[in-house]
C-alpha cells in the first residue's frame, strides 16, 4: 500500500480511493478465512459427540444383552449428556452467527436490577446443589441503561454459568452493579457516568497468559473441572455482545482466589432509543 501511495502521490483522491479497496478487499478475505475456520472448528466439535452417541448406540444394539443392568444404564446416561452437549453446541454455534449477521437489536431502557433478579432465580437452584453461595449486592436507586435486555440477560448467564462451574462448593459468586465515573484519558474533556456490571467469583482462577485466549472461539482451558460441560463459544458470545453495547469486557483473575469478569454500560437518557445495526463481527 505505501508503494501505490508513493507513485500516485500528486493525485491523492484517486490514491485515497485505491487504498481503501485494497483495505476492504483484505478485510473480505480475512473474513472468509475466519468463516471457513470457524466452520472446519464447528464440524470437529460437532463430529465427537455425534461419534460417542453412534458408539454408545451400537454397542448396547450389538452387546445389550451381554451387559449389566448398572453398565446399559451408565451407557444410556453417557449418550445422554452427550447429546446436552450437542444440543448446547448447535445453540451457541446459532446465537452466534445470529450475532454475527446483521440483525437489528432494539436499544432501550434496560433495568440491570430485574435482569440481576432474573440471573439469580435462573441459577439459584444450580448454586444451591453445588453448595455455592449465589448472591447479589446492586446499589440502591440504580439508574437504568441503554441496551439490549435479552442480550445483556445472556451476558450473565454466561457468566454466572462460568462462575459456577469453575467454583467448588463453600465457595461464593456475586453478581454487582453500581455507577461508576469513568476518569477521562489525558486530553480529554469528558468523564461518563456509567453503570459497572462485575461477577465476581472465588473459584480456581485463571493463568494470566490464558486471560486473552478465552475469548477465542472454542478455547477452553486444560483442566479437569466438568470436561463435558461447555463448549468454548461462551465468552466469546459475551464479548461480541458487549461490543455491540459499545463497551469491552475485562477480566481481573488469580489462580486458586478467583475472577472477576466485568464491563462498564452507558446510563440510559430520557428518549434514547437506538436502532444499532451492527457490520458484521467476526
Ligand atoms: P465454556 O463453554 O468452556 O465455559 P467459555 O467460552 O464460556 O467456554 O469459557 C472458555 C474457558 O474460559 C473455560 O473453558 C474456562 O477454562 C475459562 N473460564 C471461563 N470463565 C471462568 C471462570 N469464571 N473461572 C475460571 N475459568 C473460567
Amino acid at each position: 500500500r505505501i508503494l501505490i501511495t508513493n507513485v500516485l502521490d500528486p493525485v491523492k483522491e484517486n490514491v485515497r480511493a485505491i487504498a481503501m479497496t485494497i483495505q476492504d478487499i483484505t478485510r473480505e478475505v480475512e473474513l472468509n478465512e475466519a468463516k471457513s475456520q470457524f466452520i472446519s472448528n464447528v464440524s470437529h466439535e460437532l463430529r465427537t459427540p455425534l461419534f460417542n452417541i453412534k458408539s454408545f448406540i451400537e454397542t448396547l444394539h450389538e452387546y445389550g444383552d451381554e451387559l449389566t443392568k448398572d453398565e446399559r444404564s451408565e451407557f444410556l446416561d453417557t449418550a445422554n449428556r452427550e447429546t446436552d452437549r450437542l444440543t448446547r453446541l448447535v445453540n451457541d454455534v446459532l446465537d452466534l452467527s445470529k450475532l454475527e449477521s446483521s440483525h437489528t437489536y432494539l436499544f432501550d431502557a434496560v433495568e440491570l436490577d430485574r435482569a440481576i433478579e432474573q440471573t439469580l432465580r435462573t441459577y439459584q437452584l444450580n448454586a444451591r446443589d453445588k453448595g455455592i453461595e449465589l448472591c447479589q449486592d446492586i446499589e440502591p436507586e440504580l439508574p437504568s441503561i441503554l441496551g439490549n435486555y435479552d442480550l445483556i440477560l445472556q451476558v450473565l448467564a454466561n457468566l454466572v454459568g462460568n462462575a459456577l462451574k469453575f467454583t467448588k462448593a463453600n465457595g461464593k459468586v456475586t453478581l454487582r452493579a453500581h455507577r461508576a465515573i469513568l476518569t477521562p484519558e489525558v486530553g480529554d474533556e469528558i468523564t461518563s457516568d456509567v453503570v459497572r456490571v462485575e461477577v465476581v467469583d472465588t473459584g480456581i482462577g485463571i493463568d494470566p497468559e490464558d486471560q486473552q485466549a478465552i475469548f477465542d472461539r472454542f478455547f477452553r482451558v486444560e483442566n479437569r473441572v466438568h470436561t463435558l460441560e461447555g463448549t468454548g463459544l461462551g465468552l466469546s458470545i459475551v464479548q461480541n455482545i458487549i461490543e455491540k453495547h459499545h463497551t469491552q469486557i475485562n477480566i481481573t483473575s488469580a489462580v486458586g482466589v478467583g475472577t472477576t469478569f466485568w464491563f462498564d454500560l452507558a446510563i440510559y437518557q430520557k428518549q434514547q432509543i437506538q436502532q444499532v445495526e451492527d457490520l458484521q463481527l467476526v
